[in-house]
């Protein structure tokens, strides 16, 4: 394994333990109804994938993505869609789901963007909460893990595009300092 890679945050046995929970969780919320799974792309896809094979409700999936730009090593908080929706999100009870949620500016701009068409519902489900990191206030209804800080990679999640096949979860050390214009 790379030298960065020194501690395993979660293993795939406890990862996939908790999402076997959430699964449960949100088909109990939704029981009787058709959910739209919006993955936010790319971090979410490992995540996503799990998900929605452990729901016992039926669901349809899309995708969205997302960019932040920002001078120095702090983004501006100027997020953009980079790949949109391509199904109707009018009157869709929409589940989105993302890796994690930090300073929360990604997915106000999301929740903001898709609420303006309507859907019946709408929903977010996060892999990881860093709680503390906010800068706007924002709540996901379905959390999967909290960290205070640190940098974490694997089951989806990058640094520079490496490590998204990892099965666990590990805190990249030294963490990379915060420059981030392409999310996810
Ligand atoms: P924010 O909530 O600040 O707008 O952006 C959250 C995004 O930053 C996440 O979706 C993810 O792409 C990225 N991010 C934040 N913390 C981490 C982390 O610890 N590891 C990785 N790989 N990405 C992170
Ligand atoms: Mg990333």
């Amino acid at each position: 394994m790379a030298d960065v890679l020194k501690t395993v945050f979660l293993t795939p046995s406890e990862i996939s333990g908790r999402v076997f929970e959430m699964a449960g969780e949100i088909s109990r919320d939704y029981t009787g109804r058709e959910i739209l799974v919006i993955g936010v792309l790319k971090g979410a896809f490992v995540f996503m994938a799990d998900l929605i094979r452990a729901l016992s409700v039926p669901c349809r999936t899309d995708f969205i993505r997302a960019a932040s730009y920002g001078a120095g090593a702090e983004s501006s908080g100027k997020i953009v869609i980079t790949k949109d929706v391509e199904l109707p999100v009018e009157g869709q009870d929409v589940l989105i789901v993302e890796d994690i949620v930090d300073s929360g500016l990604t997915l106000r701009h999301i929740m903001d963007t898709l609420k303006s068409r309507n859907p019946r519902s709408i929903k977010v489900c996060a892999f990881l909460d860093k709680r503390k990191r906010r800068k706007i206030s924002f709540e996901a209804d379905y959390v999967g893990f909290s960290m205070d800080d640190g940098f974490i990679v694997g089951y989806g999640l990058d640094f520079n595009e490496q490590y998204r096949f990892l099965p666990a979860v590990y805190v990249l050390d030294p963490a990379p300092a915060r420059e981030k214009e392409e999310n996810g």
